[in-house]
């Protein structure tokens, strides 16, 4: 059963989110070690990481981690990698379910730091807290479903065995977007499944991070099974992928660095007695087709949610519409319109739906697509930001009359610009959606059976939603995951993400010793 999302409209919850958040301010500006066994390690190389709705205010200090950090880290999950392999099933479930209700009792706590660590919208924090909590759930009742050993191909004079075992020590990296759904997901199935690991969270979401993996600590899983180690990517992120005590790589992010730590990890240098398994959820550049006979109305708010939702930040998030021309006029002004009427402001304000960048770099990079938007399209429409916000703001915007090879129409933004394309049947709106190298969400609005037809057999997209928004999969109900090079692995919060821990070993004994069985 899949956690209710809060419905914001009763007063009694946004009173209670109000005092969550203004008791999370009331604790912001402390440090944070990272966790390596029973240890807490401070340094002297931090990071400050500021609220992206307020530049000024500090919400923490992370210490960050070094090679030989990540090769402590690792030793622990050597040491307790056979001790905890060898724990019930049922035990390590248990552990799970317990994460999962202390999630539960501070899920509004864990929500308001989001708000102010990466600038969530409260709608948004709200949902990434339920999927995690929905993570940790699903594969606890999913583990359960197996057991240690499995009887089969049962003939007379022979006994086999089916094991799955876990693979032992990994490594976690996760991105910023959803702090809390992607690592407890990612992190809750490795450890049910088995796996001792260690968490290197993106830079951004270090502190949402350090109270998930504090929970876990408390919830009962071992110091040691679980490390969290902060620091930057291309330093410890890449020492962690590198390593030969690693046996398998679980990576949420950019198309980018996914496939360099694919590459990265196809090296096996003497003394690696195994080949790495990397499970890699890239990006995505996503499309929505609206055909001529679409439902309007549905089709530009699901198209606005898809696209504006936590500024696009999402990797699902719509950022091509494709458009058939009897319908283009009328759809782009109704868009526009809509988006005009999305408030811009601080996260933490109730009323904001679309908050601030996560961080300058983001903000600088889609000022760049901006600019190019205007070389490549026209911008039909930018949103403003008001003069009294002092975060990383960029308004809406969108390009009509893009082309499908325009950079703007190929890559992924990551932020709330939208390209506009037109196509002269279903069938060439297919096409556009097929042409581009990412494949991870698609929506098509349709009257048409023909067409919807047409659309699951031939758009390629790991989910694919007809008639509704294409971001908010929920966990067991929309497993989640990209083909092309959006990713390379057995979907999130589905019935195959747990055997990409595990390892299959069968044993067959010869039960006809001396004629007798
Ligand atoms: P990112 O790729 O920049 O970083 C992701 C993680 O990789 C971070 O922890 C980062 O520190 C680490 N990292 C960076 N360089 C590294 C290196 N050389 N070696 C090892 N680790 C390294 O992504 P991001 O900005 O955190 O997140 C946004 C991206 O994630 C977008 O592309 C988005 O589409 C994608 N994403 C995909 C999914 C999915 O399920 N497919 C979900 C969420 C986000």
């Amino acid at each position: 059963m899949n956690e209710p999302l809060t419905d914001f409209s009763r007063p009694a919850h946004r009173a209670a989110f109000q005092e969550a958040i203004r008791q999370v301010r009331g604790s912001l500006g402390k440090s944070y070690p990272f966790l390596i066994g029973n240890q807490r390690i401070s340094g002297r190389r931090t990071l400050w990481r500021e609220n992206p709705s307020h530049r000024k205010e500090r919400v923490g200090q992370i210490t960050l981690g070094d090679s030989s950090h990540a090769e402590m880290a690792l030793t622990q999950c050597e040491e307790t990698a056979s001790l905890w392999a060898r724990v019930p099933i049922a035990e390590r479930a248990r552990i799970l379910q317990r994460a999962a209700d202390l999630l539960k009792e501070r899920r509004f706590e864990l929500a308001a730091w989001e708000v102010l660590e990466v600038g969530k919208p409260w709608v948004e924090a709200d949902a990434d807290v339920v999927e995690a909590i929905d993570s940790l759930r699903y594969y606890a009742e999913e583990m359960l479903r197996w057991t240690e050993e499995t009887r089969i191909g049962q003939v007379p004079g022979e006994r086999n065995l089916y094991r799955r075992e876990p693979l032992g020590p990994g490594v976690v990296i996760s991105p910023w977007n959803f702090p809390l759904a992607i690592p407890a997901g990612m992190t809750g199935a490795a450890l049910v499944t088995g796996n001792t690991l260690v968490l290197k969270p993106a830079e951004q979401s270090s502190i949402v991070d350090f109270h998930l993996v504090e929970l876990l600590l408390k919830a009962g899983i071992p110091p040691g099974v679980v490390n969290l180690l902060h620091g930057l990517g291309p330093e410890v992120g890449d020492a962690l992928v590198r390593s030969p005590r690693v046996r398998w790589i679980a990576f949420t992010g950019s198309k980018e660095v996914g496939l360099r730590i694919i590459e990265r990890s196809a090296v096996t240098p003497p003394g690696q007695g195994w080949v790495k398994r990397v499970i890699a959820e890239m990006g995505g550049k996503n499309a929505i087709i609206v055909d001529r006979d679409a439902d309007l109305d549905e089709a530009v708010l699901g198209v606005a949610a898809s696209a504006f939702g936590y500024q696009g930040q999402k990797c699902s998030a719509c950022s091509r519409v494709i458009l058939l021309k009897e319908i283009e006029r009328r759809f782009l002004e109704r868009l526009i319109e809509t988006a005009r009427s999305l408030p811009v402001g601080p996260a933490e304000e109730p009323g904001t739906v679309i908050g601030p960048m996560v961080d300058q770099e983001a903000l600088s990079r889609v000022r760049r697509y901006i600019e190019l938007g205007k070389k490549e399209g026209g911008l039909a429409f930018e949103g403003d930001v008001p003069d009294r916000l002092d975060g990383y703001f960029a308004g809406p915007a969108i390009f009509t009359g893009v082309s499908p090879r325009a950079r703007i129409a190929q890559e992924e933004i990551f932020g709330p610009v939208l390209a506009t394309l037109r196509a002269s049947s279903f069938d060439e709106a297919i096409e556009i959606a097929n042409g581009v190298p990412y494949a991870l969400t698609g929506g098509v609005y349709s009257r048409s059976p023909a067409h919807i037809e047409q659309a699951k057999e031939r758009f390629r997209a790991g989910n694919l939603y007809i008639n509704r928004k294409i971001t908010g999969a929920v966990v067991g109900r929309q497993p989640f995951g990209g083909l092309g090079l959006s990713g390379a692995g057995q979907k999130a919060g589905g019935p195959d993400t747990l055997l990409q821990f595990l390892q299959g070993r069968t044993i067959t004994e010869n039960t006809l010793r001396h004629g007798i069985e």
